[in-house]
């Protein structure tokens, strides 16, 4: 018998597990497929603190860091970078770093002049500025998150059924394809599938999935000095755009930048142990997105990371992933006693689910 259930071991999953595990809870996870295979292994495992929407989301990633930060030895996971380098390309965006800086998100952070952006980055185009933050951090989701959940079963004592699915719960027991598995507490984290549990919750917070097409670079012959980002991404993270500064910034890439607006393009850039380059993104929205990959889009992204960074080293991986979209962070509901359901709807899990489980399972489990 166990005292709880997590239904999904993605990040969402394996965080609530780990809450509940600190609390000396004895816990079950179920995921349906047999190893990872969702969003939380498909990531750039780029764990961002610095633009993200300003007040709770950008507290719970800085939380969310300090638990990466404090778990990776313990579980074997490799912190690959440390840091983020914003590059302004136009004047307008070094204006938008400045006003960032002038928030209390600016916290020990660094303003580089162009000539600082230049010797970070050599080789790379001219930078109008950049920003450096020692917040950010960077894992290889890939082989992370299977560490992660055999971390939680060796020092946490907390149970996996994997290839088992569940169809239905209800107050204290899960209906599953092998059976039925009772606990008094019960995590739902499926991310974005809602098939099966809830989909009126889903429904009701009109979630949509979010498809993004990603690369992987063959190694360049350098080090990247952290995950980078630039213009295009100060429009898209709210920590940035919600910033008066940005409207200046937003014109002009409607002007210059139509083709990776339309594609919901922006360049990040992360670099992994082997010294290849995961990049990305960009952000279509569908019910069900078609799960094929379009050249156009490689080649506006490629585009894009030129621009920022130089001549691209040839592609050696692509794959596509989804996740749950709405407005706002997160959904949290309760839709029967003792079932909760999570989700991220903000495409932020791998910055954000430590925190927000402490907050939902410490919500339960410390009254
Ligand atoms: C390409 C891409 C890049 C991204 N980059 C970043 C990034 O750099 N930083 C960041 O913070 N976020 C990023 N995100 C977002 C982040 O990955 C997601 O927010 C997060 O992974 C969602 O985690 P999850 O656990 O809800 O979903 P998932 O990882 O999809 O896990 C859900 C799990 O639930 C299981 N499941 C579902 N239904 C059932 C059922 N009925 N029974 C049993 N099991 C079930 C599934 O099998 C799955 O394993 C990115 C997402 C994508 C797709």
């Amino acid at each position: 018998m166990h005292d709880v259930i997590v239904v999904g071991a993605g990040i969402v999953g394996l965080a609530q597990a780990l809450a509940a595990a600190r609390r000396g809870k004895r816990v079950l996870v179920i995921d349906r497929d047999a190893q990872s295979n969702g969003a939380s292994i498909r990531n750039f495992g780029f764990v961002t603190v610095t633009g993200q929407e300003r007040g709770r989301v950008w507290d719970l990633a800085r939380r969310s860091a300090r638990t990466w930060r404090e778990i990776a030895g313990p579980a074997g996971i490799r912190i690959e970078q440390e840091g983020f380098l914003l590059v302004a390309q136009r004047e307008e965006a070094a204006a938008v770093i400045d006003a960032f800086l002038a928030t209390e998100m600016g916290e020990a952070c660094e303003r580089l002049s162009a000539d600082e952006v230049a010797v970070r980055l050599p080789g790379a185009p001219p930078a109008t500025g950049g920003l450096f933050s020692p917040h950010d951090l960077r894992v290889e989701s890939r082989t992370a998150i299977p560490l992660l959940a055999a971390w939680l079963e060796k020092a946490h004592g907390v149970a996996f059924l994997r290839g088992v699915a569940v169809l239905h719960a209800e107050t204290g027991r899960v209906h599953c394809t092998d059976g039925d598995h009772r606990a008094d507490t019960i995590f739902l984290c499926p991310g974005d599938d809602w098939a099966t549990l809830h989909p009126e919750i889903y429904a009701e917070a009109g979630i949509r999935r979010c498809k993004l097409q990603m690369l992987r670079l063959a190694a360049p012959g350098w080090r990247l000095p952290a995950p980078v980002m630039a213009d295009l991404s100060m429009v898209r993270y709210l920590g940035y755009s919600d910033l008066g500064e940005a409207a200046a910034l937003r014109s002009r890439l409607e002007r210059e930048e139509s083709e990776a607006l339309r594609y919901g393009i922006h360049l990040i850039a992360v670099q992994s142990a082997d010294g290849s380059l995961v990049v990305g993104d960009s952000h279509d929205y569908a019910a069900t997105p078609d799960p094929f990959s379009t050249q156009a889009i490689d080649a506006e992204m490629l585009r894009q990371y030129e621009a920022v960074l130089g001549a691209a080293p040839p592609v050696i991986e692509r794959w596509t992933g989804t996740y749950a979209s709405a407005d706002g962070h997160s959904i949290v509901r309760t839709p029967t006693e003792g079932v909760t359901l999570t989700v991220v709807t903000s495409g932020t899990g791998a910055s954000t689910s430590f925190a927000l489980a402490e907050d939902v399972v410490g919500g339960i489990f410390d009254s």
